[in-house]
């Protein structure tokens, strides 16, 4: 069970991200309570992986491998909520910010292996070529134009009359795709004579 962080683990944490390392005794003055106090709260924090203590200094844990690699196309950090994941072949897995730089990815893989990506609606984990897009509609959680994932047509279709875009299937929506990039790339030689 995760409980709510006390407002002071809050402030810990606020001036361990402000100032990369903090020596504990400098929180315990801050914080105006005993180095106990501070331990009690960092040990909590420690466990729950959000610091790593060492030294008499506090600073943010390095994190692992694969949430430090940033979208495999553009680099950005990876939102939990659009999530994608690309499973090579041989074992490698890589991570995209949203649909839109997944399906860019898979579309320029010549082995795209497996592919993973997060339901918008409710975060649940679907098979990219069962998954049904919303492409072009107005929630810009990432890129544009924004392409976000449904497990069912049902849903995406519904969110389409919210929030417009297209309800598209897998291969329609890599179609789509395909024409913006030739659309954005007009002097791009090797696309040329390519349908
Ligand atoms: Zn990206
Ligand atoms: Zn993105």
């Amino acid at each position: 069970m995760t409980q709510r962080p006390s407002l002071r683990e809050k402030a810990i944490l606020t001036e361990v991200r402000r100032r990369g390392v903090v020596s504990i005794q400098a929180l315990a003055e801050r914080l105006e309570v005993s180095l106990m106090t501070i331990h009690r709260d960092l040990n909590k924090l420690v466990s729950e992986g959000s610091v790593e203590k060492a030294r008499g200094e506090v600073r943010l844990p390095k994190r692992p491998i694969d949430a430090e690699e940033g979208c495999l196309m553009c680099g950005k950090p990876v939102p939990v909520r659009t999530a994608f994941v690309i499973r090579r072949d041989n074992g490698e897995q890589h991570r995209a910010c949203c649909a839109h730089c997944g399906l860019m990815a898979l579309m320029m893989a010549k082995e795209p292996g497996q592919a993973m990506a997060t339901d918008f609606l409710f975060g649940h984990i679907v098979s990219a070529t069962q998954a049904h897009y919303v492409i072009g509609s107005t929630v810009n959680v990432c890129c544009v134009p924004s392409v976000l994932s449904f497990s069912s047509r049902d849903d995406a279709r519904r969110f389409t009359r919210g929030y417009g875009g297209r309800a598209l299937g897998y291969a329609e929506t890599l179609e789509h795709l395909k024409s913006l990039i030739h659309a954005s790339m007009p002097h791009h030689g090797e696309g040329r004579g390519v349908d």
